[in-house]
């Protein structure tokens, strides 16, 4: 069957870039630790100035303590003929995510302690890792698993898991203010494409993107294996942590379900507040959520030491579609327009950031004549000019210091480049003053 949209819809050119950024390092085996997030951030810089940081096995971070270093390199099990019937060179969802190295024959009792596999979708092989108990595995299909016969098998990982480091990557771009927003991934996962190659991808081109403009905050750009990659950054930069008054965690941005916002654990921040903004007036559905203590890094960015005003912004949630965390999380469920769509969005939520200001009317007493300023019954065509008209008096009405742009976007329903526009038309004319 023909998609008539996918034929006629113009992918952009951004899109297409996306998708082959994540074609690119889809093949690459990555973990929490290892020469596959190495290999990944390698990449990324070619795009953007990563800085590379390394924090050694057995530093303490916080209540926890940065693992072993991981790398593989071979994996398979042979049947008495000699075939390979798992090998790790045909997808690296095969083994058994941190698997410790083995080279054992047994027979296919003892095997299948060590197999993991998806009754419910045959044709797909699960993710699953061993981060924090010492273990080894495959993984494959249903089928597969189904056609291995009785008999001795030779199983072999070739894998190491010794003190090594953790790596990650940091873009830090300066802006007017310290005050920094910041934009973390997971990069920890191996060959799957929502999850979280989209995620990689958005901030990366995010990231790009901002280089070009000049910016009143600074922004902070986190490459981070997840759960322990940020809890090392956190540990190691507390002190940073302060400075930081918006972000949000990238992640599952590729699938063609809607946007959804999960609300950072303060529930009302101004994260909060501008990307719910930019998903009411986007004219496609989206869904909001409130914070809970499940999820990606925002547990570790909202927990309660920290607090941060980190909020998520992914299309359908992680656990929410079948193909997650399975090989069906592949090129084909990612789509350039979607990543397109979801990089739009990020940079609208970074518009708003930049420009959502708090101002003071000069003349809050009685309305100003704004005709003789020019600022009243000159705007262009009839229903823009009513707009427009509705949000000069609610900027004049409502900039009394205590309501920002976003605010007053809030009570008048009206969008925040409409806003922003009159406060700057207003501003021009004296009749607004910074607070
Ligand atoms: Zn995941």
């Amino acid at each position: 069957m023909i998609d008539i949209d996918a034929k006629t819809a113009p992918i952009s050119p951004t899109g297409t870039a996306m998708y082959q950024l994540i074609s690119d390092l889809y093949p690459i085996c990555r973990s929490i630790t290892g020469n596959g997030v190495e290999k990944t951030l390698a990449i990324l810089q070619a795009y953007i100035p990563l800085e590379i940081h390394q924090v050694p096995t057995g530093t303490q971070v916080f209540d926890w303590t940065v693992p072993k270093e991981w790398n593989i390199r071979d994996a398979y099990v042979k049947n008495t003929r000699g075939e390979k019937v798992i090998d790790f060179q045909k997808s690296n969802l095969h083994v058994l995510n941190y698997s410790i190295p083995i080279q054992k024959k047994m027979p296919l009792s003892e095997l299948k302690k060590h197999l993991f596999s998806m009754p419910d979708c045959p044709d797909w092989i699960p993710y699953r890792t061993s981060y924090y108990s010492e273990n080894w595995g495959f993984c494959l299909t249903h089928r597969q698993l189904e056609q291995l016969e009785d008999g001795e098998y030779e199983v072999c990982i070739d894998s190491s898991l010794e003190p090594g480091y953790l790596t990650y990557g940091e873009y830090y771009l300066p802006g007017k203010s310290e005050e920094e927003v910041l934009f973390s991934c997971h990069i920890c996962h191996p060959s799957l494409c929502n999850d979280n190659l989209s995620g990689i991808s958005v901030v990366t081109f995010l990231a790009k993107q901002l280089r070009s403009l000049s910016l009143k905050y600074s922004y902070r750009f986190l490459f981070i294996p997840g759960t322990i990659g940020s809890i090392t950054w956190l540990s190691l930069n507390e002190s940073k942590t302060f400075q930081i008054k918006h972000g949000l965690i990238a992640a599952g941005l590729g699938d063609l379900g809607k946007l959804h916002y999960k609300k950072s654990r303060r529930g009302n921040a101004e994260i909060d507040k501008a990307v719910i903004h930019v998903l009411q007036h986007s004219g496609q559905d989206y869904q909001i959520n409130d914070f809970s203590p499940y999820g990606y890094d925002e547990r570790q960015f909202c927990s309660p030491g920290f607090n941060l005003p980190v909020g998520s912004l992914t299309r359908t949630p992680f656990g929410q579609y079948p193909q997650y965390h399975t090989s069906a999380d592949n090129l084909d469920f990612v789509k350039p327009d979607k990543l397109a769509d979801s990089l739009e969005t990020y940079l609208a939520v970074v518009d708003i950031l930049e420009n959502n200001q708090t101002y003071l009317n000069t003349n809050p007493k009685c309305e100003p004549q704004l005709g003789k300023r020019g600022l009243y019954g000159t705007f262009g065509g009839t229903q823009d000019k009513k707009t427009k008209e509705m949000a000069t008096l609610w900027v004049l009405n409502l900039a009394d210091g205590n309501h920002s742009l976003l605010d007053i976007c809030d009570r008048s329903g009206l969008d925040f480049s409409v806003i922003r526009d009159a406060a700057n038309a207003l501003l021009e004319g004296g009749l607004l003053s910074n607070k």
